[in-house]
């Protein structure tokens, strides 16, 4: 979808396996900034990159006429199209140094944050041609810069982009979508981060994968309501600890918490058991 002359966004939609014949409906957005070249901000998943190559030909563009894929983190959904789009075009993939190794070896990634359905989403691994850390500038095109954001806590590696020249604010997963199923391995440090891109000055759109597009007003109380939801898991966790029997296990514990935030779901996944065990770490 065309937001300005530069920017689209691309919403890929999948399903995450909760257990055998066990799915969730899920989806994220990417989006795609088009210049002399084209620079694409986060891949979507395996099965939803011709899509997005599709729409380029749709638009009178080429997928071969990427020249830059821009990472926020390197969850499946995120970078799961990356090895389509290395195999279409020449792009160099940029991302934090925290996220490159599970970017360049998804195996790894997959033994150390076990989803079921992981190669269903992710193709395979790509090389990172450039770590990016905290003031770097990416090039779109002449008078066009895309500066990075470090903004942890969802990841360790994961960074939020600042196209100024259009006032865009690309934040992947940093800012959690109240009442969803918190994904984040560091609860203070995420609200660090959302703090941080709440004084970014400029900003006209915010761009989140999580998130349809959001534009004026709506930005700030977005990025509060996400605050707000991080630290009203931690006021639950935190009560729940207290309450229960030390040897409680993560699974119960999140059970718990989810129960108390009101989602109900069939089974905890290993990323969301790790949310709610990361608040007992203070
Ligand atoms: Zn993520």
């Amino acid at each position: 979808m065309k937001i300005t002359e530069t920017i689209h966004t691309f919403k890929h939609s999948f399903r995450l396996a909760l257990g055998e014949n066990q799915y969730v409906d899920r989806f994220v957005y990417s989006y795609i900034l088009l210049g002399k070249n084209i620079c694409l901000i986060d891949t979507g998943v395996r099965g939803t990159a011709p899509l997005l190559q599709d729409y380029l030909k749709q638009i009178n563009r080429s997928p071969g006429e990427i020249s830059m894929v821009a990472l926020t983190h390197a969850h499946p959904d995120h970078i799961g199209g990356c090895l389509a789009i290395k195999k279409a075009s020449s792009a160099s993939f940029c991302a934090h140094h925290a996220d490159k190794p599970w970017i360049e070896d998804v195996e790894k990634q997959y033994q150390e944050r076990p989803i079921l359905n992981f190669f269903e989403l992710v193709e395979g691994p790509v090389p990172v041609s450039r770590e990016l850390k905290e003031g770097d500038t990416l090039l779109l095109e002449e008078g066009k810069t895309i500066r990075v954001l470090e903004t942890p806590g969802h990841s360790l590696g994961s960074i939020s982009l600042f196209l100024k020249e259009e006032g865009a604010l690309f934040t992947g997963d940093a800012v959690p979508a109240a009442g969803t199923i918190p994904i984040y391995v560091d609860p203070r440090v995420s609200v660090q981060s959302i703090q941080k891109l709440k004084k970014v000055s400029g900003v006209k759109y915010l761009f989140s994968s999580w998130h349809e597009p959001i534009s004026g007003n709506q930005i700030s109380i977005a990025m509060n309501e996400g605050i707000r939801y991080i630290e009203k898991i931690d006021e639950i966790v935190i009560d729940l600890i207290k309450t229960m029997p030390p040897e409680t296990s993560a699974e119960e514990l999140s059970v718990r918490a989810l129960e108390r935030l009101g989602i109900k779901t069939g089974k905890v996944l290993p990323m969301v058991r790790t949310s709610f065990e990361s608040h007992r770490k203070r």
